[in-house]
């Protein structure tokens, strides 16, 4: 690191080479009075926070990103370039007028001191490694504590996996779909507190320091394990269910429609299940709307508790929990008829077996092979039904499949969207 004073002037004049938004930075947030405020203590010549900014080699020539001061960066850029003035009560600097002035109006006594203030910039060397992406996060985190920096996207500058995860999944289409827009990191917020939830496995809390928790203590979380996988299944699900945006799809209702999702695929038969819990959920939402502004007497009081848990600590494991059974009472009543899962999912040695001889050994899928016999160290017991479509795992459901075609039917979706098995 080298720490050097830049007159105001040399930072005008680099601006093509700084970048004031390398992706572990947060969007501008300043406003017009915080602007004048910063200008106003540079004329008066009083001291100004450190900048820190990265070099980074490009084949252009040494470029710099900026780890922290964006916001006084661009302030000072936008004030030079004439578009805001200083406010208009402001008292006069060194005796010489100054209020409601724009740069281009300022005395020349007064914006050669603008011109020549030195603003110390601490410059980190060009990082090329990864591993030195992180430290630049991890100090950018540092830099930003006990300021306005919201939760999340504080998160986003801690490094690991977790993190890496998340933002992957609040790329996901069903977000999209939401009422809500990523305005400060919405999308990832929510897939946060999505995949917290997965991973406890029930309602749990899932304020800031429990998510702040789950990704520092997550920095090698698996992207393609197991949770990994489940937190893509049911976002695959939802979207399926929501294909078109959702107005009725609100923060607090994409919690609880991502925990009853996962339990109906963890537990139930629920292939083709999605149009019914669209249809469901929009017709709850609609009921619930109508029911508020109903008089009070008429008013269906446990959906006005449902609304009061949906606007006081939403997310305390209290209410995420007291949301699901509410949620997941109503659309078991609406759809009685859907079956768990058969808890069995792995055929016992007697059943392969008896699955074996009853195929003698050939492989029924016929995708990839025309059906050949393969040896006993060599084949897989395939639900004829899947498991995930409520097939049973008994020796009449059970066939014989090779490899190659198993992993094909495997990873094709069926026509109901469910995975074989
Ligand atoms: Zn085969």
């Amino acid at each position: 690191m080298s720490k050097k004073p830049l007159p105001i002037s040399t930072i005008c004049a680099w601006k093509t080479r700084i970048d004031p938004t390398p992706d572990y930075q947060r969007p501008p947030a300043w406003s017009r009075k915080q602007k004048q405020l910063l200008i106003d203590s540079i004329l008066r010549e009083y001291d100004i926070p450190k900048m820190y900014w990265r070099s980074v080699s490009r084949d252009d020539g040494v470029k710099y990103e900026v780890i922290d001061g964006q916001q006084r960066l661009r302030t000072i850029w936008e004030y030079q370039a004439g578009e805001f003035a200083l406010a208009k009560n402001i008292d006069p600097v060194n005796g010489i007028a100054c209020a409601g002035k724009k740069y281009a109006d300022l005395d020349l006594d007064i914006s050669t001191i603008f011109d020549a203030y030195p603003v110390d910039v601490v410059i980190v060397d060009d990082a090329i490694q990864t591993d030195e992406e992180d430290e630049v996060r991890d100090m950018f985190l540092r830099l930003q504590n006990g300021t306005t920096l919201k939760a999340q996207e504080k998160r986003n500058a801690m490094p690991g996996q977790m993190r890496d995860f998340i933002k992957d999944v609040a790329s996901h289409k069903f977000f999209e779909n939401c009422k809500f827009t990523n305005s400060r990191f919405a999308f990832d917020h929510i897939a946060a507190q999505m995949v917290r939830l997965e991973m406890a496995g029930e309602p749990t809390s899932v304020r800031d320091g429990d998510l702040n928790k789950m990704y520092d203590g997550n920095r090698d979380f698996d992207p393609i394990g197991k949770v990994a996988k489940k937190v893509r299944r049911v976002l695959d699900y939802l979207l399926r269910a929501f294909p078109d945006k959702t107005p009725e799809l609100e923060r607090y209702n994409a919690i609880v429609l991502y925990c009853l999702s996962s339990t109906l695929i963890g537990s139930y038969a629920h292939s083709g299940t999605e149009e019914a819990l669209a249809k469901w959920f929009i017709e709850f939402e609609t009921e619930r709307r109508k029911n508020e502004t109903l008089d009070e007497e008429e008013r269906d009081p446990q959906l006005i508790e449902y609304r009061r848990l949906t606007s006081q600590s939403t997310d305390s494991e209290e209410s995420i929990r007291a949301r699901l059974e509410f949620i997941e009472r109503r659309f078991f009543l609406a759809y009685p008829d859907i079956e768990p899962l058969d808890e069995t999912r792995i055929f016992t040695p007697e059943q392969r077996l008896a699955i074996y001889r009853k195929n003698d050994g050939h492989c029924q899928l016929k995708i990839k092979c025309n059906g050949e016999r393969l040896a006993w160290a060599d084949w897989h017991a395939d639900h004829i039904v899947a498991h995930s479509n409520g097939g049973k795992t008994v020796v009449s459901n059970g066939q014989v499949a090779c490899g190659p075609c198993n992993l094909v039917k495997s990873n094709k979706p069926d026509p109901n969207g469910a995975t074989a098995s």
